[in-house]
């Protein structure tokens, strides 16, 4: 079993990677939210142990960041008397919750039930319409002919993908697929939604990549709606 822990206190760190080691465990750790969020979405692991309070990116971002990605089950540390973050934790994407202090045998115990749970479950094929996006296998389809996508161009689609029928902004997508805020740069998102929208939707009559005017852009099947709209009027009329 692997597992990632994402914690800036050095006594809880020591502590859980020597306690893990001794139990067979293989054990990465990062000391704040940045490199927390790189190993999470770069490795593989079957849990990961993350702390709210975290230098340079705090533990719900970095489970934001993660959940556009992946599934990986993460248990979260909370502050004894921070109800809110166990609350927001679990609605944002957290699959348990620990609050400090903590016994260690309760920790683990935890973090084996929810390797187990969760093994098998991990959605990784996402479709959109006659689009497919296989986001372990690096590749998006539409209807049957393979998209010839450059790696931001397959990043900026498995974010819209992973939030299909979601308005994204345009400073959510900057901070999503480049993990910056340029707020003053919005132009490279436009620019690489032109270029994703080419590929994309160019040589389709259906159209999936639409611009939502002053609110960003949504990955959705139009016609759908459409269609339930135009049976609404009807039904009204
Ligand atoms: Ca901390």
């Amino acid at each position: 079993m692997k597992v990632l822990i994402v914690e800036d206190e050095l006594k809880v760190v020591d502590y859980l990677r020597s306690g893990l080691t001794e139990q067979g465990w293989v054990v990465d750790v990062a000391m704040d939210g940045e490199e927390g969020t790189h190993l999470a979405i770069e490795y593989d692991y079957d849990v990961i142990v993350l702390d709210v309070m975290l230098p340079r990116r705090d533990g719900f971002a970095v489970l934001k960041a993660l959940r556009l990605q992946k599934s990986t089950p993460v248990i979260m540390l909370t502050a004894r008397d921070h109800i809110n973050d166990r609350v927001r934790g679990l609605r944002e994407g957290a699959d348990d919750y620990l609050t400090k202090p903590f016994s260690f045998l309760e920790l683990v115990e935890r973090l084996h039930a929810l390797a187990r749970r969760t093994r098998a479950q991990e959605s990784t094929l996402i479709s959109v319409g006659d689009l497919y996006v296989d986001l372990i296998g690096r590749r998006a389809t539409r209807d049957g002919v393979r998209l010839d996508l450059t790696a931001k161009e397959f990043q900026l689609l498995s974010v819209l993908a992973r939030r299909h029928g979601d308005i994204l902004s345009k400073t959510a997508i900057t901070e999503l697929v480049w993990e910056v805020d340029f707020e003053s740069h919005t132009n490279v998102v436009e620019t690489a939604i032109k270029r994703l929208r080419a590929k994309l939707d160019g040589p389709f009559r259906t159209k999936l990549l639409h611009t939502v005017r002053g609110m960003g852009y949504v990955l959705e099947v139009r016609e759908a709606r459409d269609l339930r709209e135009i049976r609404e009027d009807a039904r009204q009329s």
